[in-house]
């Protein structure tokens, strides 16, 4: 046999979303999944929004759209904002487009007009109620119209919806390239489905298959609730005489309990994530794991090494389970991966909205944003969020309220040895003031053994008059930032207080 040039498969799939809600998890991975098989197989990755529910339309939604992805930083290479070969890449931009398809559908004889009112559908379905009929859906009364009567009848401008001729026997089949082969009875379908309704709105069948037919998509990778559409999808793509694309239903994301992933599980719209300080790279990274297995024992992927490993092969069967136990695990993770001026920088924002330089969400001094950047060190290890990090360093730009005196006490001391401890700390506050913390741990041990006490015991009292706490961020770091005077003025306030509680007269 000859041989004969075949040209490369040029992959192009799509996300596309109706706007007519906040972007949560699921359509961010079905977003993501798309964004890698793409840039994993040279493809490209398109953006189409399909509004042609306008009841439930609103800018909102897609300024939201736009502004989670720019956050998540995923680009599409064609959208409505972009521009692209096929645009427009909106769905009520091309409305004129549809009616043309669904006429071109009734002269294939594959579609029909349906007179029917919504009285009529009404009264089929009270009376099918009534009998205790399984029957559902449209009855087909318009089906048995002959063409040019109700071609004629349309035309003179009596209302009708334009329905899908779903054939009346065998089955449908298709290929999933997850869940494999899969066959639907056609009376289990919807009986003749409507393509264009009477006020020319198409139904989101018709455009997505118009629309995926002319985008040239390959692929279709899409949540796993579209998979009782995809039936129908086969039979339109049939009826035009197209090639369908690939099918890819994802597995469905999940909560801890079973149920679908919902917000009586917790936050599931990005927004919410990221208010309580979620990181994009944390959330990709996560999400990228929902329903698919990339390396073994790999658990931290970058963006990058994603478009590299992402395969259909890769994907799982098995539904997904959020668990946000493990997102914030991943949070703390990419927190600590961040350098301590980025890390600052995006601390920034949450530490202004919690007061920590001032009232009124004043914005840090030079003094200030100095030290902020200085103290993430203190903390980096041990928040998991962004908001966490202005709670724990408050102490360090407002003076703690003053602890009960049994804070300060170490394990067996009284009041007075406590005050003893505190004024041997307080003569540590200059030299530790200007040291790293190699050489001001080596000081201080050296200081304690001198004067007979143990280090525990030391840096306690001076712990609690310095950050208000017993537990806190490293003390030298906080002697460091707050300065030998400042740390002073908090050792001589604990002192006073410690004495006015001994009796002592201060
Ligand atoms: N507009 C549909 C949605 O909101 C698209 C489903 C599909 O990908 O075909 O998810």
């Amino acid at each position: 046999m000859a041989r004969c040039y075949t040209p490369p498969m040029i992959t192009r799939d799509r996300y596309a979303p109706s706007p007519t809600g906040l972007q949560h998890i699921g359509g961010v991975r079905t977003a993501l999944f798309n964004y890698l098989f793409a840039k994993a197989s040279g493809g490209a990755f398109i953006l189409r929004l399909e509004d042609t529910d306008r009841s439930r339309f609103d800018p909102a939604y897609v300024k939201n759209l736009y502004d989670t992805f720019a956050w998540l930083g995923l680009y599409w290479d064609e959208g409505p904002d972009i521009g692209g070969p096929y645009a427009p890449y909106i769905q009520s931009e091309r409305f004129a487009l549809y009616r043309q398809y669904a006429l071109e559908l009734i002269d294939k004889d594959k579609a029909y007009y349906c007179f029917c009112s919504p009285e009529r559908l009404e009264t089929v379905r009270s009376k099918r109620e009534a009998a205790r009929s399984s029957e559902t859906g449209y009855d087909r009364y318009c089906r048995a119209i002959k063409r040019d009567h109700a071609a004629k009848r349309a035309a003179d401008g009596e209302p009708c919806v334009i329905r899908l001729k779903i054939p009346l026997d065998n089955t449908t089949r298709f290929h999933d390239q997850l869940l494999g082969d899969i066959e639907w009875q056609n009376n289990d379908i919807n009986p003749d489905p409507v393509l264009l309704k009477s006020d020319g709105f198409p139904t989101y069948h018709l455009a997505n298959v118009v629309d995926d037919h002319l985008m040239g998509i390959t692929h279709v990778l899409r949540a796993q609730e579209w998979l009782p559409s995809t039936p129908l999808h086969v039979i339109l793509y049939q009826s035009f005489g197209w090639n369908p694309p690939a099918f890819c239903h994802l597995p469905m994301v999940m909560g801890q309990d079973g149920k679908k992933l919902s917000k009586r599980h917790g936050a599931t719209s990005v927004d919410e994530f990221r208010h309580q300080g979620y990181l994009p790279e944390a959330l990709i990274n996560y999400v990228a794991l929902l329903g698919a297995s990339y390396i073994e024992g790999k658990d931290l992927y970058t963006l990058e090494e994603l478009e590299v490993c992402f395969s259909l092969e890769k994907l799982n069967k098995a539904p997904a389970i959020f668990d946000y136990k493990k997102l914030e695990w991943y949070n703390g993770q990419y927190i600590r991966m961040k350098s301590d001026k980025d890390l600052a920088a995006l601390a920034l924002p949450h530490a202004v909205d919690a007061g920590l330089f001032g009232q009124n969400n004043a914005a840090p001094d030079e003094t200030q944003g100095r030290a902020f950047i200085e103290a993430i060190p203190l903390i980096k290890e041990r928040v998991s969020f962004l908001h966490e990090i202005p709670e724990k360093l408050r102490y360090l730009f407002a003076e703690p309220p003053l602890p009960e005196t049994s804070e300060f006490l170490p394990k067996a001391m009284d009041i007075a040895k406590t005050i003893e401890l505190l004024e041997l700390g307080r003569e540590l506050l200059e030299p530790l003031a200007s040291r790293n913390d190699a050489d001001a741990e080596a000081f201080i041990k050296a200081y304690a053994e001198s004067h007979s006490v143990k280090l525990g015991n030391l840096m306690m009292p001076l712990r609690v008059a310095l950050t208000g706490a017993r537990v806190s961020p490293p003390l030298f770091g906080t002697v460091r930032i707050l300065g030998a005077h400042v740390s002073r003025a908090r050792v001589e306030r604990a002192l006073a207080a410690l004495r006015k509680v001994n009796g002592q007269i201060t």
